[in-house]
């Protein structure tokens, strides 16, 4: 049988804020001490008052925004209740039926909901005297978490890789998190499943009566591998008539494979209801207008434009990764048109030459492009003059060259240009010494 895969993502993204979600705890908590940037909010403490943090909130409905999402006129927070032991409160702050934003869109992609909730504590196993130990770090808890569902509409693992990669430069095109799935500011759930294909079953938009969740997965690399292997487990499976269990998996990169952690929960198992200490939320025109209007472009409407300039499609991808790159091509760009030089000249030499890394300001490099354009460089017979010379009163290191010293080329050249009173062009100079040394 032809098994496709329906796949759908869950998406949790850091927000870089000064302070966390609910208290003035600082939320920068990667390489801090552990249990330093704690107070009885992020604690759980009896009594403890939490307040919403406004500018999470605020990037959390720009990151909907950017999503095409819908944002909710009237929204609110709700408590979500399990026990482990890098939960403090027993429950966790999040939101439920009345998410900040919904009903998005990214390509074929629909986005069901963006909404925000806070970071749990984190376990660090170990050993401490000889004994296993689980230490606990409350330093991220209570850090401005939003998440991302989308619906399962993905097919195919690329899909997957290509969005999420999509997703990550979104979100630093906003400014609102460095979305690093190392320091884990960006983290990964994926549900999963197998049908017949479409071209091959009668019932074709009907989802599979199960789904598989794989969890914690911390890079694009393991990302593919475990959906890989989770594919391939579930085809063979399905290819012996057996039922997939609903249940959460691991993945062990060791041996390829994925195993099971738990059986899933539904929602009702969290007990949600709503946050009595934070008052519901109304976010009117006026805001997501103002929220709008601030809005950065992103790598989608940029790609857009470079296409319209005519740029090969490798040039606009190494353009748009950095956010910063892009800004920079763009100040070059005007600053390059008094002077008749190509939107093509000014990607080419950052791209290939890196000489935005060289000038900080794009006016440098501006500024570098112009004096090339004004050099006027020595004719091809100017240029076999010199050599002649060159060679002529550089007996010694002719010789040295002829017999292996591949570096004495270098100071030949060196010596050409300087006879050139420095209007030879390096390829030239080479190219000519080199046939003309060999040709002796
Ligand atoms: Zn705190």
């Amino acid at each position: 049988m032809n098994f496709e895969p329906i796949i759908g993502l869950e998406v949790h993204i850091e927000l870089s804020t000064k302070s966390k979600m609910f208290c003035g705890c600082p939320a920068e908590h990667f390489g801090v001490s552990p249990n330093t940037q704690v107070c009885p909010v992020c604690l759980g403490l009896p009594g403890a008052l939490p307040a919403a943090n406004k500018l999470a909130i605020e990037n959390c409905i720009r990151f909907g925004l950017a999503l095409n999402c819908e944002v909710s006129e009237f929204s609110k927070f709700d408590r979500k209740h399990y026990f482990y032991p890098d939960l403090p409160k027993s429950f966790q702050i999040s939101q439920y039926d009345l998410p900040f934003c919904i009903n998005g869109k990214y390509e074929s992609i629909r986005i069901k909901r963006v909404h925000m909730e806070e970071d749990t504590g984190k376990l660090i196993h170990t050993n401490l005297n000889g004994k296993k130990v689980s230490l606990v770090d409350f330093n991220r808890s209570g850090v401005p978490l939003v998440e991302l569902v989308t619906e399962p509409d993905f097919r195919s693992v690329d899909a997957v890789v290509k969005f999420l990669k999509e997703i990550q430069l979104t979100v630093r095109y906003l400014g609102i998190s460095t979305a690093d799935m190392e320091k884990g500011s960006m983290r990964l759930e994926a549900n999963i499943s197998l049908r017949v294909k479409e071209q091959e079953s009668k019932r074709v938009n009907e989802l599979p009566d199960y789904k598989v969740e794989l969890k914690n997965i911390n890079s694009f690399r393991y990302l593919t591998k475990a959906l890989d292997a989770e594919i391939k487990r579930q085809a063979e499976l399905l290819e012996d008539g057996k039922k997939i269990k609903q249940e959460t998996r691991g993945y062990d990169e060791d041996r390829d494979r994925t195993f099971s952690q738990r059986s899933k929960e539904e929602a009702q198992d969290y007990r949600y209801f709503p946050e009595p200490d934070i008052p519901p939320i109304r976010i009117g025109e006026l805001k997501i207008k103002n929220l709008k209007f601030k809005f950065p472009e992103l790598p989608s409407q940029k790609r857009g434009k470079y296409q319209k300039l005519g740029l090969s499609a490798n040039y606009i991808e190494v353009l748009v990764q950095e956010r910063a790159r892009a800004d920079y091509f763009e100040t070059a760009l005007a600053l390059a048109k008094q002077y008749n030089i190509s939107e093509k000249e000014i990607a080419g030499v950052m791209v290939n030459q890196n000489l935005d890394g060289k000038f900080a300001e794009p006016a440098g490099l501006v500024k570098k492009l112009v004096e090339l354009q004004n050099v006027d460089y020595a004719s091809q017979a100017d240029v076999e003059e010199a050599i002649k010379k060159v060679v002529l009163d550089n007996g010694k290191a002719v010789k040295d060259y002829q017999a292996g010293k591949e570096q004495v080329l270098g100071f030949l050249i060196g010596m050409v240009q300087k006879e050139l009173k420095g209007k030879g062009k390096i390829e030239l100079i080479k190219e000519t010494l080199i046939s003309y040394i060999h040709g002796r």
